[in-house]
């Protein structure tokens, strides 16, 4: 008695979070497939299986109604009406537009969010029809992240066929802005932190996962001049000649392989017209590494090329800073229960998983927050933010089989 007692003070202090608790991945196998042979878990399977062509249709007809970011709300109204046919405990949007369901478990389990997000890269007023062919469908939004909302509803419905109670509470969390300011996790995250056992992004992903999050760094950086005519006197110079200097530079930077690490100049601009020199040259710098330290080292050198080269042209420096995600990790994390857990959920399924450090998602918000959080997705897609994108349909019947499995798995049994 004393025992458990000790046990249960130790889970409540550190949320189920500690070496000592976690098994190793092969009993964590075990304790997998002995969910995955129950006859409720069959039921539900079986239930996907019937339902192919009904997932395909719904899964097409949410991707046809475009959500750009800040523009979710038509296609979060679609997804809350079938919400609504399905009796949950609970469905309702929080201030920030995001669409949350609550399937309530039997008490005294864990609290699990699901998370995909509703919006899309393209602009307002796109025309999305999808097309089949070759056993894939494409669309634009179709698999970044559609594949994943249909995966979360689909598993639903499911568990509601199959009668399946869980322990814990399930909490589908259907988030807006995920592909611009982090605003639909950012919010959710701050308003439930201490309430939330683990957290699983959806977003890409099929047969891999990740456990921690790449830091992203944006700027714009701008060459301030004097600007002119084509035929002021010169020097100074247009303000491009700093920037050409200060991007061929910034490209000789080391950039680490391990940690995993990347920086990219993809915009730039100038004068408006041919025959002025430039007051304002800019460019951007895209960021990335799983080390809040590289990030810090690059950006410190980055500043020292920009003002070198600044002053050799007697101009001036400003830089804007777009967006700032840090790196996020969690020490330990992936050695944790959810990592390993959701390696042994890949396993049963019959992948054999690539475990990455450097997720770009909603994710990262709550790895951030201090909550166990991993991204995974339900399908195989390609081309995620072109107009080309497209999905192989097959894989993803057994990629929400998957995400069911984990569902249930972190939920626990119903006692
Ligand atoms: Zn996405």
């Amino acid at each position: 008695m004393r025992r458990t007692i000790l046990l249960l003070s130790l889970v409540l202090i550190t949320g189920g979070f500690t070496h000592a608790q976690v098994k190793t991945v092969a009993e964590y196998i075990e304790q997998v497939q002995a969910i995955s042979n129950r006859a409720d878990l069959k039921t539900a399977n079986d239930y996907i299986d019937r339902n192919h062509a009904e997932i395909l249709r719904e899964w097409i007809a949410i991707t046809e109604i475009n959500a750009p970011s800040g523009h979710e709300q038509e296609r979060a109204k679609y997804i809350e009406r079938l919400l609504r046919a399905y009796h949950l405990n609970d469905v309702h949007y929080d201030s920030a537009g995001n669409l949350i369901a609550v399937r309530k478990g039997t008490g005294g389990g864990p609290v699990i969010v699901f998370d995909a997000h509703l919006d899309t890269v393209f602009q307002p007023g796109l025309q999305i029809k999808a097309t089949v062919r070759d056993g894939k469908v494409y669309a634009p939004g179709i698999g970044d992240d559609t594949r994943n909302v249909e995966a979360l509803l689909a598993t639903i419905r499911a568990l509601n066929e199959a009668k399946i109670k869980t322990q814990g509470d399930l909490i589908f969390v259907f988030t807006v802005e995920e592909e611009t300011t982090f605003k639909g996790v950012n919010n959710y995250v701050k308003e439930n932190k201490g309430k939330i056992d683990h957290y699983v992004a959806l977003d890409g992903g099929y047969d891999s996962f990740t456990y921690a999050g790449i830091g992203i760094n944006w700027y714009r950086h701008h060459f301030i001049g004097p600007g002119g005519h084509t035929r002021s006197r010169t020097p100074p110079y247009s303000a491009t000649l700093p920037l050409a200097r200060a991007v061929e530079r910034i490209y000789q930077l080391t950039v680490p392989a391990n940690p995993s690490s990347n920086l990219n100049i993809g915009m730039l601009g100038g004068s408006e017209v041919v025959n002025a020199k430039a007051a304002d040259a800019w460019f951007t710098v895209d960021l990335r590494s799983t080390s809040n330290d590289v990030l810090a080292d690059l950006e410190s050198k980055i500043k020292t090329i920009l003002d070198e080269e600044a002053a050799k042209a007697g101009m001036t420096v400003k830089t804007d800073v777009i967006s700032r995600t840090p790196a996020a990790s969690i020490p330990g994390h992936r050695e944790s229960y959810l990592v390993r857990l959701s390696e042994a959920v890949h396993r049963v399924m019959g992948f054999d998983p690539q475990i990455g450090n450097a997720g770009s998602n909603n994710g990262n918000v709550a790895l951030l927050a201090g909550i166990s959080a991993i991204s995974t997705g339900a399908g195989p897609c390609d081309g995620s933010h072109s107009l080309a994108e497209n999905c192989e349909i097959e894989p993803l019947y057994k990629g929400i089989k998957k995400v069911m499995l984990l569902e249930v798995a972190l939920a626990g049994e119903a006692q």
